[in-house]
């Protein structure tokens, strides 16, 4: 059974979490502050951990913090919070997702099902299918309604990362040191324009992508 550590301090919010992700069949443990959180990630290491920010004793950044100090399970971070700044903090700090309170349940569950899949080793499939395109990793190909699309090595090198990383926010500045390396994480117009060109290129609607998807101030997602 896929075991989920759900960290959050109002108990009702706990509640219907739990609730819900047991009815889905998942093990669920539950902890109402950081401390205890940490200490039941080392007694029973989760599948995957639900973080609420705004922890009562710690930060929930300290508690991403020791939790990337032995393990990389996958952390998705809740947060009232309306800054951009938190959602940088504790994805730099080794968060992997992240949803702003009020959020969807079945958004979540979408979240969880995909950051566990992620986790999964060998589950990263080399040839990734959309609706209006398909990059075969493996071969470095792009394809169009069946028709080849020259991407530059650039513009491969970052649809690449967003396409092995499905659903997940991807930040602008993690985009930037791995395309262009250390030091030009704040190029942000980079991005702008070589997504622009890959919607132009891959999306049925480049005006309105469906695949190539920006979120402010953040980052970008690819979602399938
Ligand atoms: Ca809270």
């Amino acid at each position: 059974m896929t075991r989920l550590l759900i960290v959050e301090d109002e108990p009702q919010l706990l509640r219907a979490l739990s609730i819900n992700l047991r009815a889905r069949r998942y093990e669920v443990a539950g902890a109402a502050n950081g401390a205890s959180a940490l200490r039941m990630a080392a007694a029973a290491p989760p599948d995957l951990v639900i973080l609420d920010l705004g922890l009562p004793d710690l930060d929930g950044i300290e508690v991403i913090a020791g939790l990337r100090g032995w393990t990389t399970v996958p952390i998705i971070v809740l947060s009232a919070r309306e800054g951009q700044g938190d959602k940088v903090d504790a994805l730099d700090a080794g968060a992997d997702d992240y949803l702003t309170k009020p959020f969807g349940m079945d958004e979540l569950l979408a979240r969880v099902r995909a950051a566990l899949r992620r986790s999964q080793p060998g589950a990263s499939t080399p040839v990734v299918t959309t609706a209006s395109f398909t990059l075969d990793l493996g071969a470095k190909r792009a394809t169009r309604e069946g028709t080849d699309v020259r991407l530059t090595p650039t513009e491969w090198h970052l649809v690449e990362i967003l396409a092995r990383n499905p659903s997940r926010l991807v930040p602008g500045s993690q985009l930037l040191r791995e395309v262009w390396g250390p030091g030009r994480e704040s190029d942000t117009n980079y991005l702008r324009v070589y997504l622009a060109q890959l919607r132009r290129k891959l999306e049925a609607d480049p005006a309105h992508p469906r695949h190539l998807i920006t979120e402010p101030g953040v980052g970008y997602r690819f979602e399938p």
